[in-house]
């Protein structure tokens, strides 16, 4: 059994609703040995999926809730649910990340060496339930993505993959007022300014190459990494690149010729619980 006494307490950047404001309080302990049962058994599970399970699993405590269920981890906005799945990562594995990059523009292999702690950013000061984003003279009001928002969307994109991200929209957008049909415009101003106020679903390293020079950017996260060009931001635009390489259309997301980089971070997690890496 796993005693309190290993438990670790943490904070989210965001944190989560109650009465008389917001709890930003975890307490996490160590992937163990236990879990791997559970995780050879959620091998069906979608990854957004997996990630619910092994925080509802690992955490003793979210905010109010002691211990949480998987209801209470799905609601977490993504970058909160990041921010737990980096301090799981350094709980069970240690604090330094070691990846290995390709350059997009040469191929060479780059090593990064990281600190889990470098990547946790700072409490949102600009924190509330609901947010809204003026848009061509109509304001839109929405909420930051949960995780349940994106196991919605990993649902219908099973179906269908071009669902994603209507779905996630769909559920985040509470009103637009002024607009029968929120348009593209106002699609992507939302999807934009989710990104800026939940920095955390989506950590940005810039990355010189040591060899021609050439700066790209890096997205690191509690489940995955990537290359990515400048211009492309938020896990919305993400599912719309994913979505497009689902459908064989090019897309400047990961590399083909890179395999590392789409190594996951969780991986390392399911490794050290003994378990072979997700396919
Ligand atoms: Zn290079």
């Amino acid at each position: 059994m796993v005693g309190v006494e290993t438990a670790a307490e943490v904070t989210m950047p965001g944190g989560v609703a109650v009465d008389d404001g917001r709890r930003r309080d975890a307490a996490l302990r160590p992937v163990v040995g236990a879990d791997e049962a559970f995780l050879l058994d959620a091998e069906a599970l979608a990854p957004v999926e997996r990630s619910t399970a092994l925080l509802a699993r690992c955490l003793v405590r979210l905010g109010p809730w002691e211990p949480p269920g998987d209801e209470q981890v799905r609601w977490l906005a993504v970058g909160d649910r990041e921010a737990l799945l980096l301090h799981l990562r350094r709980l069970t594995l240690g604090d330094r990340l070691e990846l290995v990059l390709s350059c997009p523009a040469c191929g060479e292999a780059l090593g990064l060496d990281l600190r889990v702690g470098e990547l946790l950013l700072p409490p949102y000061e600009d924190w509330a339930p609901e947010h809204s984003v003026p848009v061509d003279g109509m304001r839109v009001r929405f909420r930051l993505p949960t995780g349940s928002d994106l196991e919605a969307a990993a649902r219908a994109a099973a179906v269908d993959p071009g669902d994603g991200v209507r779905v996630v929209l769909e559920r985040c957008v509470l009103a637009a007022e002024g607009a029968l049909e929120l348009p593209r415009a106002a699609a992507d101003a939302v999807a934009a300014r989710m990104a800026e106020l939940d920095p955390q679903a989506e950590v940005v390293l810039d990355m010189p190459c040591a060899i021609c020079g050439h700066r790209f950017t890096v997205t690191v996260d509690g489940t995955r990494r990537r290359e990515r060009v400048p211009g492309e931001h938020t896990y919305v635009h993400q599912l719309r690149a994913f979505e497009a390489a689902t459908r064989g259309e090019p897309t400047n997301l990961t590399p083909p010729t890179d395999s590392i980089t789409t190594m996951s971070l969780i991986d390392d997690i399911y490794t050290a619980a003994g378990l072979p890496p997700r396919g």
